[in-house]
Parts: structure tokens; sequence; C-alpha cells
């Protein structure tokens, strides 16, 4: 079987690695589309939150507390850039990681694409599955937002790392999605999958920027394969990061029912065949798809694998 999993950072790791774990014990492939929209350069570094996030977490190097970047992390480059007294100083980059981004910078100024970058770095970590960047090109989400004053458009990291989401919010724009094609291997993913999971990620800044990109979103929703998506919303909040702020913008229900719904029954143009949800939301209804209710929390990797076999089987494949 061959299970393609649509994820963001932090949370999506975290399920990958109980799709893993799942994928392992019934003889799976996974591969993981991952959100590219968090990208961006500093100090002259191309640095990919979600890829790295995913990579060293399947890789057994990801900081367990912090959530991000590496175990044992040190920051003299960080503290020396202060001294310096650079921008942007609102983001800590660690040396471990910046290891990780002199890599991939020096591979994308050579002319590789990010998916045979990714695929590089992956060689020393690893993570058991295949990992692709959503798109190669270039693809940002920028956020409108007023700002000391004014409003403008600023990048996802500067709104979410250097405000925590905190400013007067309107809207989220993936720039460069349009012409955006699916990086290299996404579209044979899609193609030969079984299932199409939607990790429990953030849906406005993780999920909707893979979908952003009009192939690939075609692919996935056209194709044979069912959809099951899981909720990253348990009894009205996110379990961790801001995706209540993100949803608010959006006008749309901090709930289970309310992300379902936003995604919408693929019979009617939207994502989804089957949306699981927590036991807390069992009487969650989303029109036109099937709901399921199971414990969503993912506490360790066989609480997790737990949830990807109840999605499998929403999905009628096992
Ligand atoms: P990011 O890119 O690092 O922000 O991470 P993601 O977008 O992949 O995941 C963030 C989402 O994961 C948040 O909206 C959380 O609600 C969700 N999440 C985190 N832990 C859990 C959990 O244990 N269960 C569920 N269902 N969702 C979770
Ligand atoms: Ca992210």
């Amino acid at each position: 079987m061959r299970i393609v999993v649509l994820t963001g950072g932090i949370g999506g790791a975290r399920f990958l690695l109980g799709v893993r774990a799942h994928a392992r014990a019934i003889g799976a492939e996974v591969t993981a589309v991952v959100n590219v929209g968090d990208d961006v350069r500093m100090h002259g570094l191309q640095i990919c939150p979600d890829l790295d996030s995913v990579m060293y977490t399947l890789g057994g190097a990801a900081d367990p507390e912090r959530g991000w970047g590496r175990v044992g992390e040190t920051w003299v480059v960080r503290d020396e850039l202060a001294k310096y007294g650079v921008e942007p100083s609102w983001f800590g980059l660690g040396d471990k990681d910046t290891a990780t981004h002199l890599v991939r910078t020096t591979m994308l100024n050579a002319g590789y694409p990010l998916s045979a970058v990714t695929a590089a770095l992956c060689e020393r970590w690893q993570p058991g599955i295949t990992m692709l960047p959503a798109t190669d090109d270039r693809l940002e989400t920028h956020v409108v937002a007023d700002v000391e004053g004014e409003r403008k458009a600023i990048h996802f990291q500067e709104w979410w790392v250097r405000y925590r989401g905190d400013v007067p919010t309107h809207r989220f724009v993936f720039v460069g999605a349009e012409s955006a094609k699916p990086a290299a291997g996404v579209l044979d993913a899609v193609a030969g999958a079984d299932i199409v999971l939607v990790a429990p990620s953030n849906p406005v800044v993780s999920i909707a920027p893979v979908l952003a990109v009009p192939q690939l979103k075609e692919a996935v929703t056209s194709g044979p394969a069912p959809i099951v998506g899981v909720s990253p919303i348990i009894g009205g909040a996110p379990v961790r990061g801001m995706a209540d702020r993100c949803l608010a913008t959006l006008e749309v229900e901090v709930s289970a029912a309310g992300v379902g719904r936003m995604y919408g029954p693929r019979a009617e143009g939207g994502l989804l065949d089957g949306w699981l949800v927590d036991e807390s939301d069992a009487g969650a209804q989303v029109p036109g798809v099937t709901t399921r209710a199971v414990p969503l929390w993912m506490t360790d990797e066989q609480a997790t694998a737990r949830m990807v076999a109840a999605a499998l089987e929403l999905g009628g494949v096992k």
C-alpha cells in the first residue's frame, strides 16, 4: 500500500511518526508532501521550517520541548549576529540548524531543485519515508496585517515568530502559488497513492499553501485515492500553535466541524471523503463527508499509529 500525507511542520511531523509506525507494521510506503509556504531566506540562507521539522523529527533529532529545531542546539551564531546588530534579530538560528541551511543553500545556488536537496539532506537523517516539498518553485505565505500603524504584507515567519500572530490580521496570500508546479515526484506519488491523508496540521497556513499549487490540488482531488483528513482542532481549540488565530481571520469556526466544512466535501469541489475527529467532538457534522470519532491526542507513536489505522479504515483501505 502507498500512503501520501499532506503536511505542515510540527503537528504533521508528529503525525508522520505514527504513519511511519503503522506503515512499517503493514508493509506500506509513505510519501509526505510538505508545506513550503513558511520558507524564508535570512542571512543569505534558505530556511525550510516545515521540511526541517519533519526531517529532524523522523530522524530522531528534533528538540522535543521546543518542538522545532535540533535537540542539544547551541546558539553561538545567533549571539554573534546580534553583536553585529544585524536584523532580523527576532529569528533564532541554531548552530546545528545553520549547517543544514548552509548545505541546502549551497545546493540550491548550484542549481539543484529543492526536492533534490531534500533527498540529499535525508540521506543523513534516514526519515524512513519519502519527503517531497509541495513545489520546487518559490511559494511563500505572506500575511496582510496592521503592523505599527500600517497595513502591509509581511512574511508569515515575521507574523508568526515576531508578532506571535497578535496583530490585526486580514488575510493570507500564497505568493507564487498560481504559477508554482508540483515538485518532482509529487504527481507520481499522488497518482500511485492508495490513500491521501491530510495531517492534523494548521489548515490555513500549512495545508492551504500545499493545495494552492493548482496541479497538486487537481491531482489530489481528481485522483482515485480516497482523501481522509485528521482534525487539528480538539474540543474547540488547537492542541498547540495558533490555528485559532488563523481560522478567526478567515471567519471559520474554531472546531473540528468548522475545519471539516472549510475543507469541504470532495463531491462539491472540496477536499474530503472522510474526516477524523476526536471522541470529544463525536457530534461534529460535515455535510457530504463521512466523519468518525477516535482519540486524536498524539501522546506517543502508538496512539498516533492507532489514529492512522482509523484513518485508513475510514478511507476504506487497510
Ligand atoms: P507547524 O507547521 O509547525 O505549525 O505544524 P503543523 O501545521 O503541521 O501542525 C500544527 C497543528 O498541529 C496545530 O493546529 C495543532 O492543533 C495540531 N496538533 C498538535 N498536536 C496535536 C495532537 O496531539 N492532536 C491533534 N489532533 N492535533 C495536534
Ligand atoms: Ca509551518
